[in-house]
């Protein structure tokens, strides 16, 4: 049988532009979380990432450890890391500050989000009267101080609090247009779903790359919570092959890597090149989806 050799190890790409990937971590709040934390920037690492971020706990919770992380990676390794910032409970002048202190840091990429209310995803978002309302105003408002690569949220199934699609792609093109350089999706598992959004995206004059967030199920339970959370929905067939694995850690981490990979490799074999992996803070299932698509250590 004559297999093409781009077929069998790898899925490299076919043009000269490689694979790129970026790892979205959280910051450990214990020292036993800081020593996975490392241990798991330090595996990625070698793997040149377009970056790697940390994100930003809800209503600031994390501002300081965020950016004491970010700072550290790249002393450490190097690797170009982003810091996200929310705008949700505090004052223009109080996210500028922190905006400073990141430029200060010598960080140059901001993922730049509003932010859910201390009471939840699920509440109305109340901005603080003298804040940024959304995050188009707040990329509009990191423009000013510096000269940021910035990337911005994006929803493939709709933001929960979206009335509609017309009002969910204005949103994300205003974004764009207040000067993010990408977007990067909420988890999805249901890749038609991300398909039909770039397709709304492109429609409406989107240009700018929307880099599927991917994320790897470590926790069938822990992640079915997430997903309720951000309005991302499980579909039955990935719930069914779960199902009964909850005392058989050995085959759920088996049937994770291969819903993964072959979430992957679809949007693979449909052309997209740019990955963003929620890692979670773990990286063994991350850095075998990345040697699929032929990204190794050096
Ligand atoms: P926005 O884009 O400002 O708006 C959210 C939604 O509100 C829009 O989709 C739109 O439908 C609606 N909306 C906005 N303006 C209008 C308007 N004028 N009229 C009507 N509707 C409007 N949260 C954290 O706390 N920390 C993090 O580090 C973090 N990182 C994230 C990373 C990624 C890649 C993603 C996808 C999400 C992340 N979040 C994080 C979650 C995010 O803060 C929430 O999803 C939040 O609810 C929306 O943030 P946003 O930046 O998308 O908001």
């Amino acid at each position: 049988m004559n297999i093409p050799s781009d077929h069998r190890a790898s899925r490299q790409p076919r043009g000269k532009k490689p694979f790129q990937v970026s790892f979205e971590f959280f910051p450990p709040k214990t020292d036993a979380m800081e020593e996975r934390f490392w241990e798991s920037i330090h595996k990625l690492a070698p793997l040149h990432p377009r970056f790697v971020s940390v994100t930003y706990g809800a209503g600031g919770s994390t501002r300081e450890r965020t950016l004491r992380m970010v700072s550290q990676i790249k002393a450490e390794t190097g690797v170009n890391a982003a810091a996200h910032l929310t705008c949700v409970g505090a004052s223009r002048d109080e996210v500028d500050k922190v905006i400073h202190a990141y430029k200060t840091a010598g960080i140059k990429h901001i993922v730049a989000l509003r932010g859910d209310p201390p009471e939840g995803a699920g509440k109305p978002f109340v901005p603080h009267p003298e804040g940024y309302r959304s995050a188009a105003e707040l990329v509009a408002g990191i423009r000013k101080i510096g000269d940021f690569d910035i990337s911005v949220a994006a929803y493939p199934e709709m933001h929960p609090q979206s009335p509609s699609w017309d009002v969910e792609i204005e949103n994300l093109k205003r974004k764009l247009e207040a000067g993010a350089n990408r977007a990067i999706t909420q988890m999805f598992f249901d890749n038609d779903d991300y398909f039909r959004f770039v397709e709304r995206a492109r429609k409406a004059g989107i240009t700018q790359s929307i880099v599927p967030g991917i994320q790897p199920i470590h926790s069938f339970k822990q992640i079915s919570g997430f997903a309720a959370r951000c309005g991302a929905s499980i579909p039955g067939w990935l719930a069914e092959r779960f199902d009964g694995l909850e005392d058989d850690p050995e085959t759920h981490a088996l049937v994770a890597s291969a819903v993964a990979a072959e979430q992957v490799l679809e949007l693979v074999d449909n052309g997209i090149t740019e990955f963003h992996f929620y890692t979670l803070n773990r990286a063994n299932l991350v850095l075998a989806l990345a040697r699929l698509l032929g990204v190794r250590p050096d």
